[in-house]
């Protein structure tokens, strides 16, 4: 049974009968969903590399493990999680009960993106079912070993009435798109992620969008430079650039260029020796079509770093270009691959003039050890996270919301925030009935005489 409203349908029932909100439900399937991850990670690892050519240790890091500390998260907090919130109360409600109860909000759509094809999938769906929603998760196309695998492995591990996977691309999508969901959580670029929310206005279907966009990264004097280019580099060169937060561009002094780039050259080496080609440690890009669009990027540019390229195999060298003028092809879109150019500025206040004069990035970050400059970039700048002297690392960080703003992104999730994501939080006003209580009361009901009023 593969159509999309049948699976609704399924599901539909599933979440009416109450299942999903039992709280031992939702454990043994957070469980079995960290089995899932214990089980198979050499089958995860491989579906990986055959996508893009994803070292082990990348797939350890950025997937299985994420997921695993995710599930165990959810697992650990799920009994403080499912209680009633207790807000603080005012003097009128002092004798009440004033609640916040997380309610589910019912069957659940799930949309991800190919780059990190488990993690984006999985664990939003650990924070659906720890909020107690059925789900249909769609994985990726363009990702199809991993998408196979995880259309092979959930059924084996979680309730098949409660979740499923449908597999496809855009016809597959949309069909899922015309139906109507409790909530949709997407994965995606920004252009993808305005149909996706055109189809949920439809219905008042509540999302989240978890996009992309440039994300820029700025280096002053003050750091020391070979810390800097380790951990901008790493950014820049996991996943072979393909990261929503990868560091997409460098705002930097002529004199803090040179230095990165002499420390840049000599890191490159160390991490993958003199032919990184035939490094095991060193991801491809996904397809040809985001090959080639990559590569023309290039075009015009003044390399000072890398540039060899291999069609057949996907290969594209990490890169550096210089001069790059704020008009160029390569500034104009997210890059999602290797390449990082160089903009110079001379300060503080023209890099955050430049980053203000363009959409709001998923990521911004600083590195810098004059307090007064990272603090300008805090408070005069907006994106959806702020790292300050590393990349990306924010986003392991589980007790910080990770999503974007603007275009790059609406809502956020990780960690409780992944649960709350995933919750419809429902105001519950339980009023005392007693006498006294309901002198209390007394002043609202008529007839309104002066003394009720200045009560
Ligand atoms: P994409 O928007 O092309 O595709 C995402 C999903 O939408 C896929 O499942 C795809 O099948 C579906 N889709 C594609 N075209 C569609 C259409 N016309 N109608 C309906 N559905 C459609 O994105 P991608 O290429 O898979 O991923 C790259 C983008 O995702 C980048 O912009 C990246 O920054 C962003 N991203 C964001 C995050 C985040 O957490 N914010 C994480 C990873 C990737």
């Amino acid at each position: 049974m593969s159509n999309p409203s049948e699976i609704l349908a399924t599901l539909r029932n599933s979440f009416s009968s109450g299942v999903t909100k039992s709280t031992p439900f939702r454990l043994n399937q957070l469980k079995a969903l960290l089995r899932l991850y214990e089980e198979n990670c050499d089958a995860i690892q491989a579906a990986l590399a055959e996508d893009l050519h994803k070292p082990k240790n990348e797939a350890l890091l950025a997937e299985i493990d994420y997921l695993k500390n995710d599930a165990r998260t959810a697992i650990y907090n799920l009994a403080s999680w499912v209680e009633p919130e207790k807000p603080e109360k005012t003097l009128v409600n002092v004798m009440d009960q004033v609640l916040i109860h997380s309610e589910p909000y019912g069957v659940v759509l799930i949309i991800g993106a190919w780059n990190y094809p488990f993690q984006l999938i999985l664990a939003p769906l650990s924070g659906a079912i720890a909020a107690g929603n059925c789900a249909i998760v769609k994985p990726s196309e363009l990702s199809p070993a991993s998408s196979k695998l995880i259309t092979e492995l959930l059924p084996k591990y979680l309730d098949n009435d409660c979740y499923r996977v449908v597999e496809g691309g855009i016809p597959e999508t949309n069909a899922l798109l015309a139906l109507r969901f409790d909530y949709i959580f997407f994965t995606g670029s920004t252009h993808i992620g305005r149909i996706v929310n055109e189809a949920a206005a439809k219905f008042l279907t509540p999302t989240t969008l978890e996009l992309g966009g440039k994300s820029p990264v700025y280096v002053d004097s003050s750091v020391d430079i070979d810390v800097a280019v380790n951990r901008i580099m790493w950014g820049k060169c996991i996943n072979a650039g393909q990261s929503c937060i990868a560091p997409d561009y460098l705002l930097c002094s002529k004199q803090v260029q040179e230095k990165f780039i002499e420390s840049a050259k000599k890191v490159m080496v160390q991490w993958y020796g003199d032919k990184i080609k035939q490094s095991p440690d060193y991801a491809r890009i996904i397809n040809s079509n985001h090959f080639k669009r990559i590569v023309k990027l290039l075009d015009g540019t003044k390399i000072v770093y890398g540039g060899d390229c291999d069609a057949e195999e996907r290969y594209i060298q990490p890169t550096i270009v210089v001069d790059v003028k704020s008009t160029d092809p390569i500034m104009q879109e997210e890059i999602f691959g290797p390449i990082l150019p160089i903009i110079n500025v001379d300060n503080a206040v023209d890099a955050i003039n430049f980053i203000n004069q363009r959409e709001k990035p998923l990521a911004l970050y600083v590195f810098s050890n004059k307090n007064t400059d990272v603090d300008l970039f805090i408070k005069n700048t907006s994106s959806g996270g702020v790292c300050v002297n590393d990349t990306l690392m924010h986003f392991s960080c589980e007790s910080l919301p990770f999503g974007g703003v603007g275009n790059s992104g609406l809502g956020a999730y990780h960690g409780k925030y992944t649960f709350d994501t995933f919750s419809h939080k429902k105001g519950t006003l339980i009023k005392n009935t007693g006498k006294l209580g309901e002198k209390l009361q007394n002043a609202r009901y008529p007839p309104y005489t002066d003394s009720k009023i200045n009560f």
